[in-house]
């Protein structure tokens, strides 16, 4: 039903514009390409960010998005920093629940879901605006029913360790943007030329930061560690509820900066994962650093982060106290 994670869109968009007079009332269209002036601002200086989140279908029928509010707030903190226009959160929210509602019958049953992108673009058509802000900007919410992310088993990483580039500008780390993918992609392809790494972990200056697409938690019977939020990492929605339910569970959270070295020796007996919303938390089988592949633990799924995935999937999948409050359920 549901394709590779991504490749499969709605027929159904929501969409909104601004200009001068403000935002346009969101509609409902086909999906269908974008009529864009190629002078508009995003396609020369990059003003665009996007969202990620999923709602599940339950098994009595119902349909609930997982933390919409945080994802709403995350949207507009990054449209702040990258000067776009952002109308109130009340009409994006309501945007996104007409889109789920629409395309209710796309989502599969858990463990699919209908993976949701929110994307905001700067669209005043001049190429002379490079250090303005655009005046005019697009706001669209595309749905994608996905399946299960660990189809056909689940498969340890392999990261490499990357300490002398960075993944995107320290200040820009927590924008949820477009360029911070660019940036990052070079340097993700190389590893996996280089190393076969699925994704690199970056570590500038010896400091464990995040991947290019997710946080990066170490784990064991007792803790869970990872960095505290900055502006240089992304503040995962994901990596938020793990901790929670984490404490609730009885972990103690560390959240604090720790070195590689200190890594490679947590991973001497421990374990590590990366958490997102598309795979909530994959697990590490194994750090490549200067060319020395270190195995996380025994090198396969760590059973901490078996365990915590699990009690995270058990609420998105209806099946445990919504404790937390975190599902908004969506009107048929
Ligand atoms: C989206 C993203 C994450 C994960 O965030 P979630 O809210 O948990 O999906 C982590 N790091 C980066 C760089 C991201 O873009």
């Amino acid at each position: 039903m549901a394709g590779a994670f991504g490749t499969q869109i709605s027929r159904t968009m929501a969409v909104a514009r601004y200009d001068a007079g403000g935002w346009s009332t969101p509609a409902l269209e086909k999906t269908a390409p974008l009529a864009l002036d190629p002078a508009a601002h995003v396609l020369h200086y990059s003003s665009s960010c996007f969202e990620g989140l999923k709602a599940y279908r339950h098994d009595d029928g119902s349909v609930h998005a997982f933390r919409l509010d945080r994802h709403c707030a995350r949207f507009a903190a990054s449209a702040e920093v990258l000067c776009l226009p952002m109308p109130p959160v009340a009409l994006v929210r309501s945007m996104i629940l007409d889109l789920v509602a629409a395309c209710r019958d796309d989502i599969p049953p858990y463990p699919g879901a209908l993976y949701i992108r929110p994307v905001l673009l700067g669209t005043e058509p001049n190429i002379g605006a490079a250090a303005k802000a655009s005046s005019e900007a697009l706001l669209f919410v595309l749905a994608s029913p996905v399946g299960d992310y660990f189809q056909g088993g689940e498969k340890p990483l392999k990261l490499m360790i990357e300490e002398s580039g960075m993944r995107s500008a320290p200040h820009f780390g927590m924008v949820k943007t477009g360029g911070n993918y660019a940036s990052a992609l070079r340097c993700i392809q190389q590893a996996r030329e280089a190393f076969g790494a699925d994704q690199v972990l970056f570590c500038p200056d010896g400091q464990v930061q995040e991947t290019g697409a997710a946080n990066f938690l170490l784990l064991d019977d007792q803790r869970i560690m990872t960095k505290g939020l900055d502006s240089a990492i992304l503040h995962g929605v994901t990596r938020d509820s793990l901790l929670s339910l984490g404490g609730e569970l009885g972990y103690e959270i560390v959240e604090r900066d720790f070195t590689v070295d200190q890594l490679l020796e947590w991973v001497t007996h421990g374990e590590a994962a990366l958490s997102g919303t598309a795979a909530v938390l994959a697990s590490v089988g194994s750090i490549v650093r200067g060319g020395v592949e270190h195995h996380v633990g025994d090198g396969g799924i760590g059973a901490n982060a078996k365990r915590l995935r699990k009690a995270l999937a058990d609420i998105h999948a209806g099946r445990a106290a919504d404790t937390f409050d975190w599902l908004t359920e969506v009107p048929a």
